[in-house]
C-alpha cells in the first residue's frame, strides 16, 4: 500500500493510494479505493477542492461506512472528513446549541451530551457512524429524528470550495433522507452540524419495550435512557465487528390509509403506523418475514435472524451478492404484497 502525508495548513492530510475499504465498510466487504485522503481541516478540503490535487473522480464522501454497499473496487477518490471537535455555541435559557466536526463518531457524541446533561438525542444512542451523515439520511430510532434537534449544517460546495450554512427547512428532512440524499447528492462536503438540545429532560418512551426498560431501574434519567436504548439495540441488531451488516437494509414502506385497510384486512398481523406525511407505515421487516426470508442466506449473504429488515455478511459474501440477495427480497415482498422496497443503505459501483 501506497501512503503518502501532505501537509496544508501545518496540519497533516492523510492520501492513500490502492487502499483496502475493508475498515471502511460496516458490511466488512474487502474492496479497494484508487485514493483516500483524510481531511482535517475546512482549509484543506477548500484547497483540494480548488486545485484538485489528487481528486480523481468520481468523488464519494464517506463517514463511517454504515450506510454503504460497495459492490466492486471504488476507482475514484474517497475523502473522509476528519473534523473532529466538540463544542458549545451558546446557551439559551432552557436549551443550549452544541456543534460537533463531521467526523466525530455519533455515538461518542450522544454520549457526551448525555454526560454533559443535554437531551434530544438520547434515544438515538447507538447509530453507528459520524456526525457528517447524520443529516443527509435524517437518522431515526425509538420515536425521535435527528431532524427534530438540528438548526442548522455546515457544508463546503464542491468543486468551488465556498462555505454554505442550511437551516433545518433547507436540509429538506424527511423519513431517512434530505436533500444531501437527493437534489444536492454529491455537491456538498457537510463540515459541522449544530443541534439545539434541552436542560430540561423530558423522556420519549413510547416506543415499543424503552419505557419498560428505562424503568426497570427507577426514574428514567438522560443516562438511563441511553443505557435502555443501547440494551435493546445489542439484543436484537448484530455487532458488525462480528458479522458484517449496515443496519436496516431498506425503508419502511409508507402507503396510502385505504390501501393499508386492504392490507390490514388480508393480514391482522401487519404492525401499521401512523406517518407523519399523512400516510401509514408498513413494518418492511415483517413483509419480508411473511415471505419466508428471515434467518435465509444464499451462501455468505443472508437476512438476519432475529431482524429480517438486516442483510448480513456471513464472512465471505461480495457486494453483488448481497445486493442479488437484496433484489430477490424486494421482488418477492412485491409479489406477495404488491409493495414496492426502497432500499435505505446506498449501493456504490456496478448494480
Ligand atoms: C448495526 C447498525 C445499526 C444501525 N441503526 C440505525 C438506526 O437505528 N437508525 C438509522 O437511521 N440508521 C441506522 N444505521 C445506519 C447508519 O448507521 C446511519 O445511516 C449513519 O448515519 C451512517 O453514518 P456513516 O458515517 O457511516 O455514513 P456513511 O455510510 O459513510 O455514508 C452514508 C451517506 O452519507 C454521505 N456522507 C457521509 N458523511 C458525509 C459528509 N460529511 N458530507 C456529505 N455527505 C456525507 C455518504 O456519501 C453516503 O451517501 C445503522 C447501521 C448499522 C451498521
Amino acid at each position: 500500500m501506497e501512503k503518502e502525508a501532505y501537509f496544508y495548513d501545518g496540519k497533516p492530510m492523510i492520501i492513500r493510494k490502492n487502499i483496502s475499504l475493508k475498515p471502511f465498510n460496516t458490511f466488512g466487504l474487502d474492496y479497494k479505493a484508487a485514493t483516500l485522503i483524510c481531511t482535517t481541516t475546512e482549509r484543506d478540503a477548500k484547497q483540494l477542492f480548488r486545485s484538485e490535487a489528487g481528486l480523481n473522480q468520481p468523488l464519494l464522501i464517506l463517514g463511517g461506512g454504515s450506510n454503504i454497499l460497495f459492490t466492486e473496487d471504488f476507482r475514484g477518490t474517497i475523502l473522509s472528513p476528519c473534523f473532529l471537535n466538540i463544542r458549545v455555541d451558546k446557551l439559551e435559557k432552557e436549551h443550549v446549541i452544541v456543534s460537533a466536526g463531521a467526523g466525530v463518531e455519533w455515538d461518542s457524541f450522544v454520549e457526551w451530551c448525555v454526560a454533559m446533561g443535554f437531551s434530544g438525542i438520547e434515544n438515538l444512542s447507538g447509530i453507528p457512524g459520524s456526525v457528517g451523515a447524520v443529516p443527509v439520511q435524517n437518522i431515526g430510532a425509538y420515536g425521535v429524528e435527528a431532524k427534530e434537534t438540528i438548526v442548522k449544517v455546515r457544508c463546503i460546495s464542491i468543486p468551488e470550495g465556498r462555505v454554505k450554512l442550511f437551516s433545518n427547512k433547507e436540509c429538506g428532512f424527511g423519513y431517512r433522507t434530505s436533500i444531501f440524499k437527493t437534489t444536492l447528492k454529491g455537491q456538498y462536503i457537510i463540515t459541522r452540524v449544530y443541534f439545539r438540545l434541552g436542560l430540561k429532560f423530558i423522556p420519549r418512551l413510547g416506543y415499543g419495550s424503552l419505557k419498560q426498560e428505562a424503568e426497570g431501574s427507577g426514574k428514567p434519567t438522560l443516562k438511563r435512557v441511553r443505557n435502555a436504548v443501547l440494551k435493546i439495540r445489542n439484543s436484537k441488531l448484530p455487532d458488525p465487528e462480528v458479522t458484517g451488516n449496515a443496519g436496516s437494509f431498506f425503508k419502511n414502506p409508507v402507503v396510502s390509509g385505504s390501501f393499508a385497510d386492504i392490507l390490514k384486512k388480508d393480514y391482522p398481523g401487519l404492525p401499521l403506523y401512523e406517518d407523519t406525511s399523512g400516510g401509514i407505515k408498513v413494518a418492511a421487516g415483517w413483509l419480508i418475514e411473511q415471505c419466508g426470508w428471515k434467518g435465509k442466506r444464499i451462501g455468505d449473504a443472508g437476512v438476519h435472524s432475529h431482524q429480517a429488515l438486516v442483510l448480513v455478511n456471513h464472512g465471505r459474501a461480495s457486494g453483488m451478492e448481497i445486493y442479488k440477495l437484496s433484489e430477490k427480497i424486494r421482488e418477492s415482498v412485491k409479489k406477495k404484497f404488491g409493495i414496492n422496497l426502497e432500499r435505505e443503505v446506498e449501493v456504490t459501483g456496478i448494480i
